[in-house]
């Protein structure tokens, strides 16, 4: 099976209430594929200016990810500032510079086109649709985005959400997108639109699936030390769908296994600034938050 994963490669700028850090990298694509490389070896798409640090590259090589889609451009990486109140639910964009992200035009390799899942993570909503229309006949597509495009691009991300079978947002997007304030009302009003999925993130209050099957619930992996939320949803999405393309099976029971190792992947994530956790993390650390969430969940 093969993974191919479209976001964005960036700086962040990103403030809590206790540090601020300047400038360290971030982007839908790096949490995700680097979520997802514990499961598989994603291929990424995605662009960088001259001004991104070719160590992280080789990093991203090092962990098993296939770099041959990262195109770097001449110009400035995107760069997005945010800042986190004492509630980590609650984000305020303070800055969106778009820079060698807007003018990007992915032309998929040969092999990337034979992919069997395609995640579209955070990205404008008319390259999703780009990458997509090159990828043959993939078994399974998903996307994520974020209130930038639900507010610039709403027209290309509707466009977006009838053309894949899973999507991942989290409950304010969703609620925002449909119009809808119930979260099962939502979801069903997304099932009419194409997914037969949708996975709908709740933050510290875990998951909740709905398909046109079945509606199912997560918790989150209980985390008391929450560094910086940053890149969780992205994260949840790269072990969801690394996990699925590592059992090459997308059953119920699979569906909901994925949802549990998305979960776990995302509790590592906001332990630390940036991917600094997702970078350095062991099977067993990963299988042990695995084992307590399925105790959790246990009646
Ligand atoms: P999440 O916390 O999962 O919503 O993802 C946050 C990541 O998305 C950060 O690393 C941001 O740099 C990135 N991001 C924020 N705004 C955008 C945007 N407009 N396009 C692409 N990526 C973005």
């Amino acid at each position: 099976m093969s993974l191919v994963i479209a976001g964005s490669i960036v700086f962040d700028t990103i403030e809590t209430p206790c540090e601020r850090r300047e400038r360290i990298i971030g982007g839908s694509c790096s949490y995700s594929a680097l979520a997802a490389s514990y499961f598989t070896k994603p291929r990424i798409v995605s662009v960088v200016g001259d001004d991104f640090p070719e160590e992280m590259i080789e990093k991203f090589n090092e962990k098993g990810i296939d770099t041959r889609g990262l195109v770097r451009k001449k110009g400035k990486t995107f760069h997005w500032e945010g800042k986190y109140g004492d509630d980590p639910n609650q984000r305020t964009t303070i800055k969106t510079e778009v820079n060698v992200l807007r003018e990007f035009k992915p032309h998929l390799l040969p092999d990337y086109r034979e992919a069997d899942i395609v995640l579209l993570g955070t990205i404008a909503p008319e390259i999703q649709l780009d990458v997509l229309s090159q990828v043959k006949e993939p078994k399974l597509t998903a996307m994520d985005t974020i209130n930038f495009y639900i507010e610039n691009s709403y027209g290309s991300l509707l466009e977006s959400i009838k053309k894949v079978d899973i999507y991942f947002g989290n409950d304010e997007e969703v609620k925002k997108i449909t119009g809808e304030t119930n979260l099962i009302k939502a979801g069903k009003k997304f099932l009419e639109q194409g997914p037969s999925l949708v996975v709908i993130k709740k933050g510290e209050h875990g998951v909740m699936m709905i398909g046109q099957e079945f509606i199912s619930g997560m918790p989150a992996y209980p985390c008391e030390d929450v560094v910086d939320p940053t890149g969780a949803g992205d994260s949840f999405a790269g072990g969801f769908l690394g996990y699925l393309d590592k059992v090459n099976s997308f059953q119920e029971k699979d569906l909901r296994k994925a949802a549990v190792y998305g979960s776990v992947m995302a509790s590592f994530t906001i332990q630390d600034f940036g991917i600094k956790r997702l970078e350095s993390l062991t099977a067993s650390e990963i299988d042990r938050r695995f084992e307590e969430i399925t105790k959790i969940v246990s009646f």
